[in-house]
């Protein structure tokens, strides 16, 4: 059976669902592409249109709270994944001096020193006269202290270290607001910090 989001099977569906959630009034659905990366966070309602219509799958239901409508109920999605692939373009972070010491936290990526930006300096893990590019993969936070010790060097030839290896940032969806405990193993980069025990 195809019940596509206009067919009359699935507008029938819709209106029979039509209802409340009963439990929580407010349930967030966590939407990841075919792919398990997440995709969005969006309203339960929306979520059950995604699943009714076939174009999702339920991965996890939302504890004991159920979907009532006169005639029968079906579980609450706390999760679900796209069946087909979506192609969202990642929010990229545009490179600067500024984001380069976001990203590193003002850390100096050889020593560890965390100091104030303007005490930081950019270093090229490759320098530029060996080629060097200034980009995400090659630029680090430093200071300038180990900026001058490594000079026109690459880390192997100055004898030091880095502490992580350049990655380009992306912009992670902050999910605070309305995480939830069964989302946690698609998304764990995502959960909250535990509170903190003093
Ligand atoms: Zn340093």
């Amino acid at each position: 059976m195809t019940a596509g989001g206009g067919s009359p099977a699935f507008k029938r569906i819709e209106r029979q669902f039509n209802i409340y959630a009963q439990g929580e009034s407010i349930v967030n659905v966590l939407v990841l592409n075919a792919s398990y990366e997440m995709l969005n966070v969006t309203r339960w309602q929306r979520a059950v249109r995604l699943v009714f219509s076939g174009k999702a799958e339920m991965l996890e239901e939302c504890g004991e709270v159920r979907i009532r409508s006169a005639r029968s109920s079906i579980p609450m999605p706390s999760v679900i994944r796209m069946n087909y692939y979506v192609n969202k373009p990642r929010l990229m972070v545009p490179f600067s001096r500024s984001n380069v010491f976001l990203r590193d936290r003002c850390e100096c990526q050889y020593c560890g020193a965390v100091h104030k930006t303007s005490e930081l300096t950019l270093d090229h893990v490759t320098p530029r006269a060996a080629g060097g590019e200034t980009c995400w993969e090659n630029v680090v936070t430093a200071c300038r202290r180990c900026n001058t010790v490594k000079g026109d060097r690459t880390p192997e030839q100055a004898g030091m270290r880095l502490s992580r290896k350049p990655r380009i940032p992306h912009v992670a969806p902050s999910l605070n607001h309305s995480f939830r405990a069964e989302w946690e193993k698609y998304v764990p980069y995502a959960a909250p910090e535990p509170a903190q025990v003093s």
